[in-house]
C-alpha cells in the first residue's frame, strides 16, 4: 500500500456505560473517519462524532453484515486512506471475533492496532458487587462461552470445568443456562454453589439475579433474564450481599430531588429519582400580613413551604416573630434565608411540634393544603388559637420518570416514602397505567421505608407493608436505617 493507507483500530467500548471506554479509545473515536460498531453499543458513545458511522451489528437471526463482509468493509475503508475505528463491546479479543478481524487485516496488509477494553466478564460482576477473585475465597477465574456453535471441533468439557475450582464466568450464558448448569452439577459441583446472573451490567437497568447452581436456571426464567448477561458461579457470589449497591426509589417533589439524590449516593445507594408529586404554590390570602402580625409564632412543616413563602417576600415580617420548624431540614431552609429558628421539636413530627409549642397562644401554620390534621387538632386541644394557611398544594407529578419507575419497579430494592402523598400518587399512577399488581409485587419484595408514623399509616391504608420507620423522621434517617437493615439482610 502507498504511504497514505489508512489504519484500523480495534477498540474495546466497555460493557455499556459510555464512561467505561478507555481514554485512548475515546480519543480515537473522535479522530476517526469511519466507525463500525456492533449492536449492543451505547448510542451515547456515537454522538457528536465527525466520523461516518456504520452499524454492522447482528441482531439475533437477522444478520446485517456477515463477518466476511465486515472484514471486507474494514479493508476497503482503510484502503481509501481512512482512519477506521472498529468499536466492539467489552474487550475486542474476548469472544468478540476481534482476533479474526485482526488476522484478515494482517492478511490484507492493512496496519491495525488493538485498544483493549473493559470486559463484561469482569466488569459486570464487579458492578454487581462480585469480585471475580477474592483472597481466601477464590484464587482463579475461568471465562467460557455458554453458547458454542454446534459441531465445533473442540467442545468445552463442562465436567472438567466443574473440577477446576475457582470462579467460573460464563458469557453468552442465558440461552443454554439449563444445560450448562446441569453439566456442572453432573461434573461434581454442588447444586448449592452460589451463582448469579448479571444482566446489562453497567447500564442504568443493570440487574443481578442471585441463586445457586441448582436453581439459577429456574430463577433466570422466572425473572425473564435476557441477553446480554453474565453467569458467575462460585463462592465469590456471596460477596454481593456486602458489596452490591442497592437501588432506592426517591419519590419526592422536584425541588427536593437533587439534594436527596446526592445524599442517597453518599449512603452508597443507586438513587432512582421518580417524583410522584409536584407542588403548586397557592394564592395567599390578601390579609396574610395582618395574619402574620397577629400571631406569636409562625410554623413551617417543610422546606417547600419555606421556599414558596420566601418568594412572596414575607420572610422579613416573619422573622420578627417566633419561628418554628418541624425538623432540621426545614430549619436549614429558613436559616439559609437568614431567618432565625426558635423552635425545633425533639421529635420531627406533628406530635413533636404540638409538644414543643405548648404554651404559645397564637399560632400560624404555613403549610401544605393536604397537611396532617393531627397538627391542627393537637394545637387546638392544647388550647392554642390557630390559623392554618395553605401555601401550596400537592398534585400528581405527571413525570415520565415515575412511569419508568413503575414499569421497572422490580429493579427497586428500597422504596423511600417521605410523605403519605408520595405513596398515594405512586399507587394512583400505577393504577392509571394498569400496573398496580406489578407495583404491589415489587413493593412486596422490596424494603419499604416510611419517614414517620403518619406516612406509614397511609401506606398501610393502601395495603402496603411497611418495613421500617427511622428513629429520626428525616430523609437522612431513612437512608441510615435502610443501609443498616440491608447490610444485615441474609
Ligand atoms: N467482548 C465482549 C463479550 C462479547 S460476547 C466483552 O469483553 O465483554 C457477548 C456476551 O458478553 C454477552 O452474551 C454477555 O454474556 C456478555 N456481555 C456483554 N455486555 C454485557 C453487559 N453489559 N452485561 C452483562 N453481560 C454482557
Amino acid at each position: 500500500m502507498s504511504g497514505d493507507a489508512g489504519k484500523v483500530y480495534l477498540v474495546g467500548a466497555g460493557p455499556g456505560d459510555p464512561e467505561l471506554i478507555t481514554v485512548k479509545g475515546l480519543r480515537l473515536l473522535r479522530e476517526a473517519d469511519v466507525v463500525l460498531h456492533d449492536r449492543l453499543l451505547n448510542d451515547e458513545l456515537l454522538r457528536d462524532l465527525r466520523a461516518e458511522i456504520i452499524d454492522v451489528g447482528k441482531a439475533p437471526g437477522r444478520h446485517k453484515l456477515s463477518q466476511e463482509e465486515i472484514n471486507e468493509l474494514l479493508i476497503k475503508k482503510a484502503r481509501e486512506g481512512k482512519i477506521v475505528v472498529r468499536l466492539k463491546g467489552g474487550d475486542p479479543y474476548l469472544f468478540g471475533r476481534g482476533g479474526e478481524e485482526a488476522l484478515a487485516l494482517r492478511e490484507a496488509g492493512i496496519p491495525f492496532e488493538v485498544v483493549p477494553g473493559v470486559t463484561s466478564a469482569i466488569a459486570a460482576p464487579a458492578l454487581a458487587g462480585i469480585p471475580v477473585t477474592h483472597r481466601g475465597v477464590s484464587t482463579a477465574f475461568t471465562v467460557v462461552t455458554g453458547h458454542e456453535e454446534p459441531g465445533k471441533e473442540k467442545e468445552l468439557d463442562w465436567h472438567a470445568l466443574a473440577r477446576l475450582g475457582g470462579t467460573l464466568v460464563v458469557l453468552m450464558g442465558v440461552g443454554r443456562i439449563r444445560e450448562n448448569t446441569t453439566m456442572l452439577i453432573d461434573g461434581g459441583l454442588s447444586p448449592q454453589t452460589p451463582a448469579a446472573l448479571i444482566e446489562r451490567g453497567s447500564w442504568p437497568d443493570q440487574r443481578c439475579v442471585r441463586g445457586t447452581l441448582g436453581d439459577i436456571a429456574e430463577r433466570a426464567s422466572s425473572f425473564r433474564v435476557k441477553s446480554p448477561a453474565v453467569l458467575i458461579v462460585g463462592d465469590v457470589v456471596n460477596l454481593e450481599k456486602h458489596l452490591g449497591r442497592r437501588r432506592i426509589a426517591i419519590l419526592r417533589a422536584e425541588g427536593q430531588l437533587d439534594g436527596s439524590v446526592r445524599l442517597a449516593e453518599r449512603y452508597g445507594f443507586i438513587p432512582v429519582a421518580a417524583p410522584s408529586i409536584s407542588l403548586r404554590a397557592l394564592d395567599l390570602p390578601p390579609d396574610i400580613k395582618e395574619k402574620i402580625e397577629r400571631v406569636d409564632c409562625v410554623v413551617f412543616t417543610s422546606s417547600n413551604g419555606v421556599d414558596i413563602i420566601s418568594r412572596s417576600g414575607l420572610l422579613d415580617l416573619i422573622q420578627k416573630k417566633r419561628v418554628a420548624a418541624i425538623g432540621p431540614k426545614t430549619a436549614r431552609a429558613l436559616t439559609d434565608k437568614g431567618v432565625n429558628v426558635d423552635v425545633i421539636p425533639d421529635e420531627y413530627s406533628s406530635a413533636g411540634l404540638v409538644e414543643a409549642l405548648r404554651g404559645i397562644r397564637k399560632v400560624l401554620l404555613l403549610r401544605s393544603a393536604q397537611g396532617s390534621p393531627a397538627l391542627l387538632d393537637g394545637l387546638l386541644s392544647a388550647g392554642a388559637e390557630v390559623e392554618d394557611v395553605p401555601v401550596y398544594e400537592v398534585t400528581g407529578s405527571g413525570d415520565e420518570r415515575l412511569d419508568d419507575l413503575i414499569r421497572r419497579a422490580e429493579l427497586i430494592d428500597v422504596f423511600a416514602f417521605t410523605s403519605g402523598s408520595t405513596a398515594r400518587y405512586l399507587m394512583r399512577r400505577a393504577g392509571e397505567l394498569g400496573m398496580e399488581d406489578h407495583l404491589r409485587k415489587a413493593l412486596d419484595s422490596a424494603l419499604v421505608v416510611a419517614i414517620g408514623p403518619p406516612t406509614a399509616s397511609v401506606l398501610r391504608e393502601l395495603g402496603v407493608r411497611v418495613d421500617l420507620i427511622p428513629e429520626r423522621y428525616t430523609f437522612e434517617g431513612m437512608l441510615e436505617a435502610a443501609r443498616k437493615e440491608i447490610g444485615v439482610r441474609p
